[in-house]
């Protein structure tokens, strides 16, 4: 626990996920050839190894499929103990953020999506990340 978090790097395949964070919107690759919606940002579609995937905007609802609460800093700043959450997206694919709630997640719980700044990229721009939380908490923001 030296170093500062790093902010998000921007790999070809992630630019269009970061860049629609920024924006407030959360962006998914899906096949051009299957239609599959897909997670993480590849070069390939992982059903049928399609190049070129496209890019689609998600409603970013979902449920809780899995949590784990980190007890250990990583990373200088860090605040611990936090949250991080596996949410399945209705749209299919599953996503692994930052948790909002204020109590733990549930399995099998709705949840919804917001963005939040964790940082400033060397040129200036906003490095915004998705996060999910109870759908209520979603829906105020
Ligand atoms: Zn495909």
């Amino acid at each position: 626990m030296t170093s500062a978090r790093p902010l998000p790097a921007r790999y070809p395949e992630d630019v269009e996920h970061l860049d629609g964070a920024a924006r407030g919107e959360l962006r998914i690759p899906w096949c051009t050839r299957c239609g599959a919606a897909f997670w993480p940002p590849g070069p390939v579609c992982p059903r049928d190894f399609a190049p070129a995937p496209g890019w689609v905007g998600d409603a970013g609802t979902g449920t809780v499929s899995s949590w784990v609460r980190f007890h250990k800093s990583y990373f200088a700043g860090d605040e611990v103990p936090y949250v991080v959450v596996q949410v399945r997206l209705d749209s299919g694919p599953r996503i692994t953020t930052t948790w909002t709630g204020a109590a733990d997640p549930v399995v099998g719980e709705p949840v919804g999506v917001a963005f939040r700044e964790v940082g400033r990229h060397p040129g200036g721009e906003p490095a915004v990340l998705p996060e999910f939380g109870p759908v209520d908490d979603a829906a105020r923001q």
